[in-house]
């Protein structure tokens, strides 16, 4: 009885102080449902907070090293001849012995053939496809997209913009990309007003890309934290303190939302037209809205390239969502830094856990591989490229 009065009194204390005794003797703040610790607080239980004994370290200086002892399995070269439909291969296309060289490189990395995807138009494409073409062995191993040139937007304009992808093709261009982010975020119209993505004035552009069989692969916004306040809530807090410009102030750029909307309406606007939206839309951190784009636009394709980050935090979801989409996802891999792929293919292929991403600032956290069957593995490292883009050589592939 005594006992028991004991401990009604000590919790009665302990509920209506503001300390209360912790294990070990250390004292921890109490705070209400939904309420968040203090700055320099850490929640050590239910609505209960406490600062750590040692000065606290920031996120650049926590290092800690993982104890996780579990299978691993690296990947140097991908399982299956992999396309890389997001090519931008900065220097290694520029002369007969860099395409030589390129070659080597990929066969490293287990890339069977690159899409260069920077726009290369008029003359760059021709010097590119007679350089390619020359190459002997890499002559099937690289295409590139053209691209189309989105300034002065206005009367006159989709004529021009017509005969040059016309030309462009017939010079060798297998598709239209990547179209940039400028693209309704900063692009203006001969009028100089913002250039909006469904601008119906460019509608004829992508009727001549349906009637010619080209993709277009477009890249619209960037990541939705790069339009959100920078807190400590921001999970891209790190990388936007290291690159403020990435950064779209809400009074110099439209929503992330109002481009999301735009680039929606001209998907379903152009059903015959076969677009791969870059980066997975922005959408890997929402692949439940990403599988709803998909089944509302059956000419939508998607490429994962510089969102891996996301894929491998959700192993189940994605592998679940890999299987479902496995006839809209494209390899992609942005950048061209060699030794970064085989991130992809280890996340692509194994069942292994926690393990690093290649670029700390885009994600603290580690990732796991999705296990993804062998004819999903196909469709995704080559067979729906080659499915999208009729241009492509077709000849070799594995079945
Ligand atoms: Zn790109």
């Amino acid at each position: 009885m005594r006992r028991r009065f004991a401990l009604l009194a000590l919790s009665l204390l302990a509920a209506g102080s503001v300390a209360a005794a912790q294990p070990g003797g250390a004292r921890g703040t109490p705070i209400k449902d939904g309420e968040e610790c203090p700055a320099g607080m850490t929640e050590i239980r239910p609505r209960n907070c406490l600062a750590p004994s040692l000065p606290t370290p920031s996120i650049l200086d926590y290092r800690p090293r993982s104890t996780l002892v579990a299978p691993a399995h690296p990947v140097p070269r991908a399982k299956y001849a992999a396309i890389d439909f997001h090519g931008h291969p900065a220097g290694q296309t520029s002369s007969a012995e860099s395409i030589a060289k390129f070659g080597a490189t990929l066969d490293s990395i287990g890339v069977r053939m690159m899409v260069v995807a920077d726009n290369v138009s008029g003359d760059n494409l021709s010097r590119l496809m007679g350089l390619v073409r020359g190459s002997g062995e890499m002559k099937d191993r690289v295409r590139a997209l053209t691209g189309i040139n989105l300034r002065n937007v206005g009367p006159g304009w989709a004529e021009a913009a017509v005969k040059q992808l016309e030309a462009d093709v017939a010079a060798g261009a297998v598709g239209v990309g990547e179209i940039g982010k400028g693209f309704g975020l900063s692009a203006k119209k001969a009028d100089g007003s913002r250039l909006r993505i469904d601008d119906p004035e460019l509608d004829p552009i992508w009727e001549a890309c349906a009637r010619l069989k080209l993709p277009v692969f477009i890249h619209t916004a960037d990541p939705q934290e790069f339009w959100d306040v920078i807190d400590y809530k921001n999970e891209r807090w790190l990388e936007l303190a290291l690159f403020p410009g990435r950064r779209y102030p809400p009074e110099q750029y439209p929503p992330f939302e109002t481009l999301m909307t735009e680039r929606d309406n001209l998907l379903r606007r152009h059903p015959k037209t076969t677009f791969v939206i870059a980066h997975m839309g922005w959408h890997a951190n929402d692949l439940g809205r990403l599988g709803k784009l998909l089944d509302a636009n059956p000419n939508v394709h998607t490429e994962v390239g510089a969102v891996l980050y996301d894929i491998g935090r959700q192993p189940r979801t994605a592998r679940d969502f890999f299987i479902k989409y496995q006839d809209r996802i494209l390899f992609g891999k942005d950048s061209f830094q060699p030794e970064e792929y085989p991130y992809y293919w280890r996340v692509f292929e194994t069942r292994d856990d926690y393990f690093d991403y290649y670029r700390h600032y885009h994600a603290f956290w580690k990732l796991y591989g999705i296990d993804l069957p062998d004819d999903v593995l196909k469709k995704v490292y080559y067979k729906n490229a080659l499915r999208i883009t009729p241009a492509l050589p077709q000849s070799g592939w594995p079945k």
